[in-house]
């Protein structure tokens, strides 16, 4: 055998001791918040498909009609790559978002590692929570910059960080706005407060806040009264709320030029195919005008959240689509979500390193595709697999 042999069997062994292993599992066909999986029907409670966007019929039509005029863009933005519907989308995205400007990026994750190896550098200061997605992680580490951990949503513990990286570089605080797996929203008026104290340039991450908070669905910055003096530079994903694929940073135009022109995950690597723009910018347009999706989201928390809570199943603090029951126990969650799936139900079993050490969860995701009944019946099953109030233990 030989040594990455070795070290690729070492690592499957402990992935299999420690519960760790991941399946994919191949979706066959997606109906609001139906799909087929080996041929069986479960109700989705583990996508990001927060309004009832990713299979809607009017996107579908969109797409339809934009693969009219091809599909790929040839090139990246800077060379020959930007097309009309790229320029078209940016506007929108800034228009909604009341920002000067946007810049188009493959993916979310692209548009963190922008961000980040974009604007700092050795001598810099990156601030997190300690809950922010891998991609700032990684945004920070390709940068080399300093990074500072915060405790989760603990604003002080940020200000006291901001204050010891003062002196030498720049200080960037950077946060989600709702937690991917928690679903807890940051406390972004304190963040934001401190910032300005301490000189600071305040990034956050929207990916989970786009099209469901604030009042057209222009994310956690808006509902938090914030605007772009506050918060320079938003990230807004696609491939959550919008059902498309693909992300924007949104924010003060001499940051957005400055990342188009040092950026290397925007600079080295093809634009998205204008086709997909021409989709995301309808997805925008329905995204604003989804206040009736936004309202009964808002209700089908309410319902889970007291159905839950008159069973004894104490979910995570979370005003947002994002509910996750703790379990702790890798196996044990493995466990109730593989027989939460032969029940019909498709639930996250979300596990380290995603989530801390003894942190094992099932995240448990709402849509306006949901249904009261929907949610019935998964309380139902779960009540019967994991339980009452020791469910954590
Ligand atoms: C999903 C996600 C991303 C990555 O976005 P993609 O477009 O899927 O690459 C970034 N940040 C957060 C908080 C996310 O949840």
């Amino acid at each position: 055998m030989t040594d990455w042999q070795q070290r690729l069997r070492d690592a499957a062994q402990q992935r299999t001791a420690q519960v760790a292993q991941r399946t994919v599992r191949t979706v066959q066909r997606r109906d609001g918040a139906r799909v087929w999986v080996d041929g069986r029907e479960l109700i989705d409670f583990a996508g990001n498909d927060y309004l009832g966007l990713a299979s809607d019929p009017r996107l579908a039509r969109a797409l339809r009609d934009a693969a009219a005029h091809g599909v790929g863009a040839s090139a990246s933005h800077l060379v020959s790559g930007h097309h009309a519907a790229h320029a078209a989308l940016e506007q929108a995205l800034a228009r909604w978002l009341d920002a000067p400007r946007a810049l188009l990026l493959g993916s979310g994750y692209a548009g963190n590692l922008a961000v980040l190896q974009g604007l700092l550098g050795r001598a810099d200061h990156c601030i997190q929570d300690r809950l922010n997605h891998a991609s700032l992680i990684d945004g920070a580490r390709l940068a080399a910059c300093t990074l500072h951990r915060y405790p989760h949503a603990d604003a002080a513990a940020a200000e006291r960080q901001l204050a010891h990286g003062s002196g030498a570089g720049l200080r960037l605080l950077a946060s989600d706005g709702v937690f991917s797996m928690d679903g807890d929203v940051a406390p972004l008026a304190a963040l934001a407060a401190a910032c300005a104290r301490h000189d600071a340039l305040f990034y956050v991450d929207e990916a989970h806040a786009l099209g469901v908070l604030g009042s057209t669905g222009a994310g956690s910055v808006a509902a938090a009264g914030l605007s772009t003096s506050q918060v320079p530079l938003r990230l807004c994903t696609f491939g959550k709320a919008l059902g498309c694929y693909g992300a924007a940073l949104v924010g003060d135009g001499a940051l957005i030029e400055h990342l188009q022109q040092s950026a290397r995950p925007y600079i080295y690597t093809t634009a998205l195919p204008p086709a997909l723009a021409e989709v995301a910018h309808a997805a925008v347009l329905l995204a604003q005008n989804a206040d009736a999706e936004r309202a009964r989201l808002q209700a089908l928390i309410a319902h889970l959240r007291s159905g839950a809570a008159q069973l004894g199943m104490a979910l995570m603090p979370s005003s947002t689509p994002i509910q996750p029951l703790l379990i702790g126990d890798n196996a044990r969650t493995v466990a109730i979500a593989d027989a939460l799936r032969a029940h019909g139900f498709w639930v996250g079993a979300i596990r380290p390193p995603t989530v801390p050490p003894g942190q094992a969860r099932l995240r448990i995701t709402l849509s306006a595709a949901h249904s009261t009944a929907d949610i019935d019946a998964l309380l139902d099953a779960l009540l019967a697999l994991a339980g009452g109030t020791d469910h954590a233990h």
